[in-house]
């Protein structure tokens, strides 16, 4: 079966955050399941890699009502054909760069829906709101092609000023409708694209419920309620050659157990590398209010009192990472903020930490805290979205309600002083498998038109 993932970013190319990870690593398995899977991706930006594709062609759009040209790049691996279209607004930008978005994304969905008419798939699978136009231009044009949309984080919607928008595009204006696009006067375009699907998933079975609720739901719970029959939560995997504690190169010792020698040897690198005392508190995020960072900031007197040490690496909101920087210039030897996206780095922090924090105000799924517990380190996280899927409180890790300081300094003050075992946690962590099988057996279900889908 065909089936076209499309994507603003995938691994190894690109990468901000999990969405990355998710499109980079499930059509592989989908592939070895005998699916057949392209990814589309935009070409000539801030990606790395794709270059060592072939040119294979090039699509025509109009954009505008003038002609523009998509050159298009392939590459295979791992039985995955990624196609990357080259834009000129990708060249140079970040993923996300803010203004212009709407135009370039939209310009992505157009040259891909152009190479879609030559070579179509049965299954076209939507992440996010960068790709959710794809679905309204396939409806308009009739395409019988089974549309799955995945939320990964609702929170991003693509809303805009309707302006130029369906000139540009060539979608008739009655779509800013509130049956379709349409959003307090705005256009919405995830809110379009979960219309029209077939199906919608989202990245954990708790964050589907959530969505479907005024305090999560960022305005389309009634839209999302009302849609409920099509929406299902499907955990996100992680690819665990990739993140793999036994052969990880990254790590200067490796491990097959929470009490393997080298795990305690990771632990020493890793205070070493970053020169902190102590057990270190682990946090790889990007550094957005979502994350809490500020709830750890405001328990780290706290924490350090505990005999705790703490190292953040991540970027993000300006403020976020000046009030890290300042907690680490005023607890030197026990504080340490890595301003920076370092792959490296953030293996050896999930492998020799203490603990792994995640005090997320809410998360879809997290697939920073199945990574740290594939590598025997335990999880700290609030009880929202994917966390309480995924962290089972006193057993692989701990969990707290509120996103307040007080919870997580309780939940630190357990595993410091509690009954808990530090290595039973562990070692019950890495049990757990984080795989794709399961998700990928779903998601072939759903591709197929089942309805009773496994989540
Ligand atoms: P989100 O998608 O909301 O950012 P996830 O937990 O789903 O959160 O995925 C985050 C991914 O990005 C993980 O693979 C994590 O290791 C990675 N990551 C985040 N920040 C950094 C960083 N500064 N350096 C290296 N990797 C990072």
């Amino acid at each position: 079966m065909r089936v076209a993932f499309v994507s603003s970013e995938a691994v190894p190319f690109s990468k901000v955050g999990g969405l990355a990870d998710v499109v980079g690593s499930l059509p592989p398995v989908l592939a070895r399941r005998g699916l057949d899977p392209t990814v589309y991706l935009p070409g000539g930006g801030a990606g790395t890699g794709y270059d060592a594709g072939v040119p294979v062609g090039e699509v025509t759009f109009s954009w505008g009502g003038k002609e523009e040209t998509a050159r298009i790049v392939q590459l295979e691996q791992e039985g995955v054909r990624f196609r990357f279209l080259e834009l000129p607004d990708f060249k140079g930008r970040p993923v996300y760069a803010g203004e212009g978005d709407l135009e370039r994304y939209a310009r992505f969905c157009l040259a891909v829906d152009a190479d879609l008419r030559l070579r179509p798939p049965r299954v076209i699978h939507l992440h996010d709101w960068p790709t959710a136009l794809l679905a309204l231009l396939l409806r308009q044009r009739r395409s019988k092609v089974r549309i799955v949309v995945t939320i990964h984080n609702l929170a991003h919607q693509g809303i805009w000023e309707p302006g130029p928008f369906f000139e540009n595009t060539g979608l008739p204006d009655a779509l800013l409708h509130q049956d379709a696009l349409e959003f307090h006067g705005k256009v919405n375009l995830l809110k379009g694209a979960l219309i029209t699907a077939d199906a919608i998933t989202t990245v954990s079975p708790t964050y589907a419920r959530e969505i479907q609720t005024a305090t999560l739901g960022e305005g389309l719970d009634g839209v999302l309620r009302l849609h409920g029959g099509k929406l299902v939560g499907v955990l996100n995997g992680i690819d665990t050659t990739y993140w793999n504690p036994a052969t990880d190169p990254h790590l200067s010792a490796h491990f097959e157990s929470a009490t393997d020698p080298g795990k305690e040897t990771c632990r020493l690198a890793l205070a070493k590398e970053v020169q902190l005392e102590g057990p270190i508190l682990g946090m790889v995020s990007r550094l957005v209010w979502q994350k809490g960072i500020d709830i750890v900031l405001e328990a780290l007197p706290r924490l350090l009192e505990l005999g705790y040490s703490l190292c953040v690496l991540g970027s993000g909101e300006t403020g976020l990472e000046r009030e890290c920087q300042a907690a680490a210039d005023q607890n030197p030897g026990r504080v340490v903020f890595r301003r920076d996206y370092d792959e490296a780095l953030a293996h050896r922090i999930y492998a020799g930490s203490e603990a792994f924090l995640l005090p997320s105000r809410w998360e879809p799924c997290g697939l920073s805290q199945r990574i740290a517990m594939r590598y025997g380190t335990i999880p700290v996280v609030r009880s929202t979205g994917g966390l309480i899927d995924t962290v089972d409180d006193g057993v692989t890790g701990l969990r707290f309600e509120c996103a307040h300081p007080e919870g997580l300094v309780a939940a630190l003050t357990r595993l410091r002083y509690g009954p808990l075992v530090r290595d039973t946690l562990a070692a019950a962590a890495m049990e757990i498998d984080p795989g794709w099988d399961r998700a990928a057996e779903a998601f072939a279900a759903l591709y197929e038109g089942s309805r009773t889908v496994a989540a």
